[in-house]
């Protein structure tokens, strides 16, 4: 396959479009007129509950947002990967670093030191590739993500962060992302160079220890980068969540308290680690705004999914499924590059179009992989109601997370099978309702 013009000229649309959407999004006047709406959510005289009008306007928003970026993405990638302008820069890298190094550091040295210094150059192709498709990507999506994070944010009041703050947050999530991606794919691709055969298998082992590796290391490497972490300090309430494990059996190692507020109104908590090196991290948020009985609540759903293992099994899983993904690529490329036009199946420049495969198998993979953290999500609230017995605070923790989250009870069927890592709000809180009908 030639590249060809038209692909270029869809990729300069595309591209295009993506820039100027945010204006799209803000011409309809859905986020100017968010201030005047309501948060509050209605139960109508049958008990069903409704959503807010400003939950209503905020989804109107996202919905589109998130379907946008769900099929524009992988297009643009692929009209990148078609006009020819991929292997351009591959090209362009190679003649400013290959050739500069080609002659005079050659010869003395042997076995791994001569293997390392001689591939160094062309590792170092792979790095700059990466890093500078990526770097184009996040500027080409750095309004629509202002976008949505800042102006939306705060249109809705959910955010509380300075533009400072937030392009700051920007700049230090790009930074670790470049770092991390860099390292990922000059790996895989190194290895795809040395091991054409056989590189999915020590690769498949590399991505699990690399994600098991980030698992343990990001609450203490990169969490402190974005917000200030403290151990959560109430005694009274210390106490309750000892109490708590106590009779669930469990010990617990760390319960942190994050800054949330600092950029955001929302709540949350979450659960992260395993073995020896969980954590129940929880937003000040919650702590700010909560009665002592909904947070006992909150904290014992985190502890179910500590008691479930569902870090480990997610980790296992999603480590099993790439590393068939990854013999599924070999499979791939070994059939497509000479089409793609590519030097080989290890050719970089074949990596926009690897990059969109990716992203169109994880969005048919999400119905799949959303519907299990939803089976996730239900077996930790029915942990929470049992170690709790409080059935009465989750309703209303759950009411009020529809408040102050801004989100949808009960959201159309197919996007909940699509979209929702957690079961929606309505569906919980009849859960916590059937429960305490049942104890009586
Ligand atoms: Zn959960």
């Amino acid at each position: 396959m030639k590249p060809h013009p038209a692909y270029r000229r869809l990729f300069l649309w595309l591209a295009l479009i993506i820039l100027v959407s945010p204006l799209i999004y803000w011409s309809t006047g859905i986020g100017q007129a968010a201030a005047t709406l309501t948060a509050e959510i209605s139960r109508l005289p049958d008990g069903t509950l409704t959503s807010s009008p400003k939950a209503e306007a905020l989804h109107s928003l996202s919905l589109p947002m998130r379907i946008e970026r769900m099929f524009l993405y992988p297009l643009l990638l692929l009209a990148f990967q078609f006009s020819g302008a991929s292997l351009a820069l591959r090209r362009w890298l190679e003649q400013r670093i290959l050739k500069n190094t080609a002659g005079g550091q050659g010869g003395k040295g042997a076995g791994v030191n001569k293997l390392l210094r001689s591939s160094a150059p062309l590792l170092l192709c792979l790095f700059l590739f990466v890093l500078l498709f990526n770097l184009a990507l996040a500027l080409l999506y750095l309004p629509f993500n202002f976008y949505r994070g800042f102006i939306v944010g705060h249109q809705f009041g959910l955010s509380t962060q300075t533009a400072p703050g937030w392009f700051g947050d920007w700049a230090k999530g790009l930074l670790i992302g470049l770092v991390l991606d860099g390292l990922t794919w000059t790996g895989l691709y190194g290895l795809m160079r040395w091991l054409p055969r056989r590189w999915p298998l020590p690769a498949g082992a590399l991505l699990v220890l690399f994600s098991v590796v980030l698992v343990l290391l990001q609450p203490i490497l990169i969490t402190p980068l974005f917000y200030e972490v403290r151990p959560l300090a109430d005694a009274e309430l210390r106490a309750r969540i000892l109490a708590l494990a106590g009779r669930a059996d469990m010990q617990v190692d760390a319960v942190e308290v994050i800054d949330a507020s600092s950029k955001t109104t929302e709540v949350n908590a979450y659960f992260t680690g395993f073995g020896g090196a969980q954590r129940i991290v929880l937003f000040d948020t919650l702590l700010r705004d909560y009665t002592p009985d909904q947070i006992e609540v909150v904290l014992a759903h985190e502890m179910g999914h500590w008691y479930y293992h569902h870090v480990l099994l997610s980790i296992l899983g999603l480590g099993a499924a790439g590393w068939l993904g990854l013999f599924a690529l070999q499979w791939l490329l070994k059939r497509t590059w000479r089409w793609l036009g590519l030097s080989g199946p290890a050719d970089i420049a074949g990596l926009p179009y690897v990059l969109a495969v990716l992203a169109l198998v994880s969005t048919l993979a999400l119905p799949f992989e959303n519907g299990i953290s939803r089976l996730a999500e239900r077996q930790a609230d029915q942990f929470a109601l049992s170690a709790s017995q409080k059935p009465q605070a989750m309703v209303e923790l759950f009411e009020q997370f529809a408040v102050q989250n801004l989100s949808l009870v009960e959201p159309p069927g197919w996007e909940k099978f699509l979209f929702y890592t957690h079961p929606p709000l309505a569906e919980r809180i009849g859960m916590a309702e059937g429960w305490a009908a049942a104890a009586q």
